[in-house]
């Protein structure tokens, strides 16, 4: 069975093929992530071969075959290049710590549509509001987090059920998750959470506007990475972020 399909997609990367084309790994809206052969795409005439570049907001048609592992695209349009984030350094970065994670950590043609469309929200706010990129980034990797499947929960202890009081210092344990400030005690921990900290993290999961220092952010960020490669033991971290 063959059927003509059209979905959005951002371009996650490209890789050479043959003499003339392209593979581009796409995250579609409606199929999820899936690779894409880009007939003709290294021509210097293609147009295509120009739309197709990691990050841009595209509409791809492509003929999909149940069977066959890469498609086949016979028309792509550009949605939306991100002409700020190219511009700037640190937008730059933290968009491509995005990618990476959607590189690197989605299976392929597993439909997530509530991650797609938050992934176009978060390049549209990177890209055009004044917002503090790695601020934007935090909030994308908790919620990335939660969509596939590794959701930090804040309201309960793991360990006595009790309810977790925001003004304690907590900490969190790989295997449990969140412990409140009783049973931090007598446990192994992982990581301390100062109750600065432990807001910033309830307020990411929320809210928009979000009291923080940098260093805060960092924090989160580097516990969100470790917490992800005790889960997934092949997840190294997060290279795009290294560069910094
Ligand atoms: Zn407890």
């Amino acid at each position: 069975m063959s059927e003509i399909v059209k979905t959005k997609a951002i371009v996650l990367n490209k890789i050479n093929f043959g003499d003339t084309s392209r593979i581009a790994n796409f995250f579609t809206e409606d199929f999820g992530k899936i690779p894409v052969i880009i007939k003709g795409a290294r021509s210097s005439k293609s147009k295509v071969g120009l739309i197709v570049d990691t990050m841009n907001y595209v509409e791809i048609v492509f003929y999909k075959k149940e069977n066959r592992e890469i498609q086949f695209s016979s028309q792509i349009e550009l949605l939306k290049y991100f002409s700020k984030i190219r511009e700037d350094y640190e937008k730059l970065i933290y968009s491509n710590a995005i990618i990476e994670l959607l590189n690197t950590l989605l299976m392929e043609n597993e439909p997530h549509k509530l991650l797609f469309a938050g992934t176009v929200k978060i390049f549209d706010l990177i890209n055009d509001s004044n917002e503090n990129p790695k601020f934007l980034f935090a909030k994308y990797f908790l919620f990335f987090l939660k969509e596939i499947g590794y959701d930090i929960q804040t309201e309960i202890c793991n360990s006595c059920g009790q309810k977790i009081v925001y003004d304690d210092e907590v900490s969190f344990n790989y295997e449990l998750g969140l412990l409140c400030k009783n049973c931090s005690k007598d446990r192994l921990t992982n990581f301390n959470f100062s109750s600065e900290l432990l807001k910033l993290l309830i307020c990411l999961k929320a809210k928009n506007n979000c009291h923080y220092s940098e260093e805060d952010l960092d924090y989160l960020i580097s516990f969100f990475e470790k917490f992800l490669s005790y889960n997934i033991h092949e997840f190294k971290g997060i290279r795009s972020l290294k560069f910094k």
